[in-house]
C-alpha cells in the first residue's frame, strides 16, 4: 500500500483549527488556533468569530485589560482575525466554551460604518440578492450553500457507487436538444460587419466553428451516445436557457444531472430517479442537520407572515422526512386528467387555464394542485401525449402517448424530466420528419439506432431546484451563487 509522509512544516501560516471541528472538541485548556470573520464584538471583550465551517461562531474572549485599544478598535463586524489561545468550558449561557485569547492579530480590517451587511435590522433575501459577493457570510446562504454542496457531493456518491461513468458533453454545441429554441447564440462575428449568404441571411460558416453555435440547453443527445458504450453515465454540468421566464423556478444558467441508462425502460427510469432523489435527501439530513434545522426555523419564520391557508404543514425536516419515508404516487397523464377535470377546484374555476382535456400541455398550477393539494407527496406522471413532448421519447402502443415521465415535488413543481427514447430508427425518423428536425444533422446521434441499438432511457434532474425542494428556500435565485436571470448577470 502506498503511504504519503505528512508534510513537516513548524512555521506553516496555515495551523489553524476549523470552528465546526473546535466546537466538538471538550474543551480543557487545549491551545489553539482559528482564523475567522467578526460575527458580532460585544463589551469590548466578546468576539463571535466565524470561519464558515458551520453557523454556529466560538466565542473568543479578550481578556480585559490584555489587549490595547488600539487593536480592540479594529475588531469590528467582518474583519478577519487571526487567533492563539486555550478553550476552556463556557461559563455564559449558549455556548459549551471559551476561546481564552492569548494573542489576536489581525488579517484584515473592515470599515464598520461601509459594510453592507452592517444592518440594524435583518436584512431581506431581495437585499442579500444585490449583495451577492458578501451573502455567503450570512447564516442563511452560509446554510444554504453548504447543503448545496452536500448534495452536489451526494450525486456524486450515488452514480459512482452504481458503476455509472461520470461523463462531460459540451458547453458549446451545433444543436438543440429539445429543438425548442431559447439558445444563447456563442459567436465571434462582429456586429458591425456581419457576414452575409446571398439570400442575406447571417452566414455562420465565416463564424468561428463553420457553422452556427449555442450554449448547450441539455446534455442528453451526448450522453446517449455514452450510454450505448459504457451502460451507465451522468452527466452533471451547466446548462442555458434564454428563456425569458421571469418565475421563483427557472434560472438562464443552471445545473443539471443526466442519467442515461442503457437496458432501461420507463419503470426502471422511473425506479433509479425516486431512489436518486432519496438517497441525496437522505444523505443530506444525516450530514447537514444542524444547517436544514436552521433553514427549517428561517422557513417557519417567513411563513409567520402568511395568511395560515398559505403556510406549508409539515415544516421543512417533516416534509423531507415524509418524501424519504414514502412511495412517490405514480400515475399516468389521462389519469391525471380526468383527476383535474373533477376537481372541485376546476369546477369553481379555480384555475387559472382551465382543463380543457386530454392533450393539453399541464401548467404548472395544475402540477401543484395534484402534488400539494391532491395527493399530498411527490408524484410521477408518464406517458404523456406525444405532441406535447420531445423527439426523442419512445412512442407507446397506442399511437397517441411516448414513454414520458416527470417528478413533480410539493412547492417546486417539476423537479425531473425524463423519458425512455426512441430506440427504433425508423419510428424515430419519421418522428423527426414530422417535428421538422433536421435529419441530416443528427446523422450522429442517429448512428446508436444504426449500430446495436438497445431500449434506454434517462431523466434530467434540475439541480437548483432540487436544493431548492431540500433547504425550503422560496426563491430559485438564492440557491445559486451567482444567478443569471433575464436582465441580471452582475458578478
Ligand atoms: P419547466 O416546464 O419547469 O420550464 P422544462 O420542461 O423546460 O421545465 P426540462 O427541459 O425537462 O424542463 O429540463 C429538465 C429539468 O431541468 C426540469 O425538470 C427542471 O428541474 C430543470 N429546469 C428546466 N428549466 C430550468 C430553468 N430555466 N431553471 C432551472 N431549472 C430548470
Ligand atoms: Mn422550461
Amino acid at each position: 500500500m502506498l503511504t504519503f509522509a505528512p508534510l513537516k512544516r513548524r512555521k506553516m501560516f496555515n495551523n489553524r483549527i476549523k470552528i465546526k471541528e473546535l466546537l466538538a472538541m471538550e474543551p480543557a485548556g487545549q491551545e489553539v488556533i482559528v482564523m475567522g470573520w467578526v460575527r458580532s464584538f460585544r463589551n469590548n471583550q466578546f468576539i463571535a468569530l466565524n470561519d464558515g465551517s458551520t453557523n454556529n461562531n466560538i466565542q473568543v474572549v479578550a481578556g480585559l485589560g490584555q489587549f490595547g485599544d488600539e487593536l480592540l478598535k479594529r475588531i469590528t463586524t467582518s474583519a478577519s482575525l487571526k487567533v492563539t489561545g486555550t478553550i476552556v468550558p463556557s461559563l455564559g449561557k449558549g455556548q459549551k466554551m471559551d476561546l481564552n485569547a492569548t494573542t489576536i492579530e489581525i488579517l484584515g480590517d473592515s470599515d464598520a460604518e461601509k459594510y453592507p451587511l452592517q444592518l440594524k435590522n435583518r436584512p431581506t433575501l431581495e437585499y442579500l440578492r444585490e449583495k451577492a459577493h458578501l451573502r455567503f457570510r450570512t447564516n442563511t446562504f452560509g446554510s444554504v450553500f453548504r447543503v448545496r454542496h452536500a448534495l452536489a457531493f451526494a450525486i456524486h456518491k450515488f452514480f459512482n457507487d452504481k458503476g455509472f461513468v461520470y461523463m462531460h458533453t459540451p458547453i458549446i454545441t451545433g444543436s438543440d436538444a429539445e429543438g425548442a429554441g431559447e439558445l444563447f447564440r456563442v459567436t465571434t462575428l462582429p456586429f458591425d460587419k456581419t457576414p452575409r449568404s446571398e439570400d442575406g441571411s447571417v452566414n455562420f460558416k465565416e463564424d468561428f466553428f463553420g457553422r452556427a453555435t449555442n450554449l448547450t440547453v441539455s446534455g442528453q443527445l451526448e450522453g446517449e451516445l455514452g450510454a450505448t458504450a459504457f451502460g451507465d453515465i451522468y452527466t452533471f454540468g451547466p446548462t442555458f436557457r434564454a428563456e425569458n421566464s421571469n418565475t421563483t423556478r427557472h434560472l438562464a444558467e443552471f445545473w443539471m444531472i443526466e442519467p442515461e441508462m442503457a437496458f432501461y425502460d420507463l419503470e426502471d427510469n422511473m425506479n433509479l430517479a425516486e431512489e436518486f432523489i432519496k438517497y441525496i435527501i437522505k444523505y443530506a439530513i444525516d450530514n447537514n442537520k444542524e444547517d436544514l434545522e436552521f433553514l427549517a426555523q428561517r422557513l417557519a419564520d417567513e411563513e409567520k407572515q402568511l395568511p395560515q391557508d398559505k403556510r406549508s404543514e409539515m415544516g421543512l425536516m417533516g416534509k423531507l422526512e415524509f418524501v424519504l419515508n414514502n412511495d412517490f404516487e405514480r400515475l399516468t397523464y389521462t389519469d391525471a386528467i380526468d383527476i383535474l377535470k373533477e376537481s372541485n377546484y376546476n369546477k369553481k374555476k379555480k384555475f387559472q387555464y382551465g382543463i380543457t382535456g386530454w392533450g393539453m400541455d399541464l401548467q404548472s398550477e395544475h402540477e401543484r394542485y395534484l402534488v400539494e393539494k391532491h395527493f399530498k407527496k411527490p408524484v410521477i406522471l408518464y406517458n404523456y401525449p406525444g405532441a406535447i413532448k420531445a423527439f426523442y421519447m419512445r412512442q407507446n402502443d397506442d399511437g397517441k402517448t411516448v414513454a414520458a415521465m416527470d417528478i413533480l415535488a410539493p412547492g417546486i413543481g417539476e423537479i425531473v424530466g425524463g423519458s425512455q427514447r426512441e430506440e427504433r430508427l425508423d419510428k424515430l425518423e419519421a418522428r423527426m420528419k414530422e417535428m421538422h428536425i433536421p435529419i441530416e444533422e443528427m446523422w450522429w446521434y442517429l448512428d446508436t439506432r444504426r449500430f446495436g441499438t438497445v431500449p434506454h432511457a434517462g431523466f434530467g434532474l434540475g439541480f437548483e431546484r432540487m436544493v431548492q425542494f431540500v433547504t425550503g428556500m422560496t426563491n430559485i435565485r438564492d440557491v445559486i451563487a451567482f444567478p443569471r436571470a433575464p436582465g441580471s448577470a452582475e458578478f
